[in-house]
């Protein structure tokens, strides 16, 4: 990538990881970030760009993104997934190793990292998956995996199910000093449910999904507090999980934390009446007292990370209707203005609190050179204007899929241009990649 220089002029700088909300001005070059200084104090460099009225912060990260490749390449892939996150805001992305083969060794780290520097639009950080071929037997080399190229370890979509696996995977986590990214999902009581147990699901004919799936999953898991692990539980969904993990803190032994997903704070199961199978996800949409305590707990700072976990399908799989079609929602090109919606932030500093959810926070929780503006690093930014509402049109989405129980939902704040080290990639609704 060619850097460019540019100074960006005027606007509001969010940098949650210094806890810094003020105007200033942004100057870049050769793919750094140059300097940040307070308006008129800095010797401004190349293209003036004004972005008063904007918020200038660093790219978000997505620590939960499913991109598809290799092997699933007809639901997304690594150049479709990354265009999404760009327009999203997002320089930086976990994906998950649930792709075909699965991403369970040092080698296959290493194509998916070679993959990922020939295709990508952004900076993406790969998952290594639990068990040998989702396997539920056998721990994969996790220290091999981390050496390749990987960030985290992780169950996602194959969630370990005995409690004897579940402690070994989170004591080789432990001993190598990786966090473990656990899905919570007990499947002997989830079956076959494909949406939230009740009433709807009851009226609809359709299995449903008991809350105690994930409940159970999560009470198995933070019952393993003396593991000295780093445990990160995603996509929290209900009251029951936040409430558990709340109770679990004090004995926690290692580092224990939460994310949870956009639609989780403010879509319920009704969603599926009007989007069907576009409404079809895991953990499932559930209640309006769920997306309440979701809110409440970000809020809080119970949950302290936002994260799409974008999973996206083809159009002819999720057009199999609501008993066929495969779980899974697309999130990159809303997440913040899904979330920005329901938490209304209205100040620079609501502004430096929400952001930390999508930029601080995630980068360290798995210590990765991201989610910050600092003078002499990587210029990766998301500009941002908090002013303006927009609707949501999947047609009109990079990714490939387009489930989304936000579509035609006018939201607020939207992302204006997006640099991935020191380039723009997006800018004022055009994608540069
Ligand atoms: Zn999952």
């Amino acid at each position: 990538m060619s850097a460019e220089e540019f100074t960006l002029r005027g606007g509001v700088v969010i940098n949650p990881a210094a806890g810094f909300a003020a105007q200033a001005d942004v100057v870049v070059a050769q793919g750094v970030v140059q300097d940040i200084a307070l308006p008129g104090k800095c010797d401004t460099a190349g293209e003036i760009i004004e972005v008063a009225g904007k918020l200038v912060a660093p790219g978000l990260v997505d620590i939960h993104v499913h991109l598809r490749e290799p092997g699933q390449t007809h639901k997304e892939t690594i150049a479709t997934g990354t265009r999404a996150a760009v327009v999203g805001g997002f320089t930086s992305v976990c994906c998950m190793s649930n792709t075909t083969p699965p991403i369970d060794t040092p080698d296959r780290v290493r194509e998916l990292v070679d993959r990922i520097n020939h295709t990508a639009a952004c900076k993406v950080y790969p998952f290594g998956a639990a068990t040998k071929g989702h396997g539920q037997d056998e721990l994969t080399d996790f220290t091999g995996m981390l050496e390749a190229g990987c960030v985290a370890i992780t169950d996602d979509a194959f969630p370990l199910q005995s409690r004897q696996l579940k402690r070994q995977a989170l004591l080789q986590a432990a001993e190598v000093g990786c966090v473990f990214i656990a899905h919570p999902e007990d499947k002997s009581i989830s079956a076959d449910g494909l949406i939230n147990e009740g009433e709807l699901s009851a009226k609809l004919g359709v299995p449903g999904m008991p809350r105690r799936a994930t409940a159970e999953a999560v009470a198995e898991w933070v019952g393993l507090h003396d593991c000295g692990a780093y445990l990160h539980l995603a996509h929290i969904a209900t009251k029951d999980e936040v409430e558990l993990v709340t109770e679990a803190l004090p004995t926690w032994t290692g580092r224990l934390s939460m994310e949870t997903a956009p639609h989780y704070l403010s879509v319920t199961e009704d969603a599926i009446l009007r989007f069907g199978a576009d409404a079809k996800v895991n953990p499932p949409l559930r209640t309006v007292d769920d997306n309440t305590a979701m809110a409440a707990a970000v809020r809080n700072d119970i949950i302290t990370i936002i994260a799409t976990d974008h999973a996206p399908h083809a159009l002819d799989e999720k057009a199999l209707g609501l008993e066929e079609a495969p779980l899974g929602l697309v999130g990159l090109e809303t997440s913040l203005a899904a979330t920005a919606t329901v938490l209304k932030p209205r100040t620079p500093a609501d502004w430096l609190w929400l952001l930390d959810k999508f930029t601080a926070a995630p980068a360290q929780l798995l210590g990765l050179e991201a989610g910050r503006l600092v003078a002499g690093e990587p210029a990766d930014i998301a500009i941002i204007d908090p002013q303006v509402q927009w609707t949501v049109r999947p047609e009109r989405f990079e990714s490939k899929g387009r489930a989304t129980p936000f579509a035609g939902q006018t939201l607020r704040s939207q992302v204006w241009g997006t640099v991935v080290d020191g380039r723009f990639v997006f800018r004022a609704g055009e994608l540069l990649v």
